[in-house]
């Protein structure tokens, strides 16, 4: 195995303290900080050539951190080593017989792979593994803009940035020995996914769904360890597509990391449509049930990213399964809402689509791998039936909305299993 030192984590007592030597004695730069919650601190990556130091923080008196401290006292707590392959470095390891504490590699922050070696096999230093997320052996092309062409369309997969979502919500009732191989879960049980809409380009220029936006405060940021370091933002401007050059605006339903970024806040604090020039559509059935959720629903309808498209006049509501300009129209499937719908796109012969929560993620493909927050799972299985079927057999580019790694790719099946083929774009 090749493994390059990433940091070196030291336990910090007296954070001034150690800043008036690493920062100011020995004049080296500290980079802004990042808070890990869910362990309680807080680090300061220091670069130092090719490694970092990571001067560790506690956060609160029960941080692991701060109970190392209380221990052992400030000083040396792990060392962090960079491998090109985790899955096999933890196999090699285990067929060696070393104790690790990670028996699966885990999600750790930014995407990338973690496992922690137990001190007991490494002579008495904590050792971490990681694998950063360019080297993830699924995502050898991730990238937050993708284009593709279709016939005469231009199809373009953008990125509003990434979620923390309970892994058992996201699989329902697949067991958690099953999903987590798909999907490594943080310290608090949480994976990763994306949040992708997709750019259609034709007769008219469509976005569907806009991602989370911006409006949410602190407590969600914390709850659902939202990562919009690069959003949909940057993702038009890398795409070279302005706000104003959108003319549709098309939602596959209304909950938040959907229909989030259909409406900013503007200087004066009033709510108004984020893409000016659009008209939005929405289902209508989904349009009610977005405005009288129930106890299930309502944590995920925000009036606040749809009631004022309608104050705008911009909304349009539709009832059946229509054309919403040529070549791509929708299908209601329900399962996920009652009114949930995906997007069919036919150009020349060629189709994609876009799956919604349909099919939120590459590892959603087995029929029962349902989501947990599905309202109506049975529709969603029936409809997701339907749904593979098709994609198989016509040789549909499906987009996944949700999916960490994977933008869009084509299904094949074979001896009754399937898999993706990802497509580069
Ligand atoms: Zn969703």
């Amino acid at each position: 195995m090749k493994a390059v030192l990433d940091h070196v984590g030291i336990a910090v007592e007296n954070l001034a303290a150690a800043l008036a030597f690493y920062r100011d004695a020995l004049g080296l730069e500290i980079e802004a900080p990042e808070e890990v919650a869910s362990q309680r601190v807080r680090a300061h990556f220091v670069p130092v050539g090719e490694s970092k130091l990571e001067l560790l923080e506690a956060t609160a008196p029960d941080s692991p951190i701060a109970k190392y401290v209380g221990k052992r006292g400030p000083g040396l707590h792990h060392i962090t080593l960079r491998v090109d392959d985790i899955h096999a470095a933890v196999a090699q390891l285990k067929a060696r017989g070393a104790k690790l504490i990670d028996e699966q590699p885990r999600a750790g922050a930014e995407g990338a792979l973690i496992a922690f070696i137990h001190p007991a096999a490494t002579h008495g230093v904590l050792v971490e593994l990681k694998q950063s997320p360019a080297a993830s052996h699924q995502s050898p092309t991730v990238s937050r803009v993708q284009r593709f062409s279709l016939g005469d369309l231009e199809l373009v997969s953008l990125c509003d940035g990434f979620l923390q979502v309970d892994g058992g919500a996201m699989f329902g009732s697949v067991p958690k020995p099953l999903w987590e191989q798909e999907a490594p879960p943080d310290a608090r049980n949480r994976i990763r996914v994306a949040m992708r809409p997709l750019i259609v380009r034709g007769a008219r220029t469509m976005i569907i769904d806009a991602g989370v936006g911006d409006k949410e405060d602190a407590a969600f940021v914390e709850a659902y360890g939202l990562d919009r370091a690069k959003a949909l933002d940057q993702s038009l401007a890398e795409a070279g597509i302005a706000p104003e050059a959108i003319d549709l605006v098309l939602a596959s339903h209304l909950q938040f990391d959907h229909a989030g970024g259909f409406t900013i806040r503007d200087a004066g604090g009033r709510l108004r449509p984020r893409f000016p020039r659009a008209q939005y559509i929405a289902r209508r059935g989904e349009w009610d049930d977005a405005g009288h959720p129930h106890a299930r629903s309502r944590a995920a309808y925000r009036a606040d990213n749809f009631v004022p498209l309608a104050e705008a006049g911009v909304l349009q509501l539709v009832d059946d399964d229509v054309s919403i300009m040529p070549g791509v129209r929708v299908r209601r499937t329900g399962g996920y809402t009652m009114h949930h719908q995906i997007v069919l796109i036919e150009s020349a012969g060629k189709t994609a689509a876009f799956a919604a929560d349909l099919v939120p993620t590459a590892a959603h493909l087995p029929e029962a791998w349902i989501a947990g927050v599905d309202l109506y799972p049975m529709e969603t299985l029936a409809a997701k039936t339907q749904f593979l079927k098709e994609a198989v057999e016509r040789n549909t580019l499906v987009f996944f909305e949700h999916d960490p790694a994977i933008a869009a790719g084509y299904i094949r099946e074979q001896d009754g299993k399937r898999s993706v083929v990802s497509a580069p774009g």
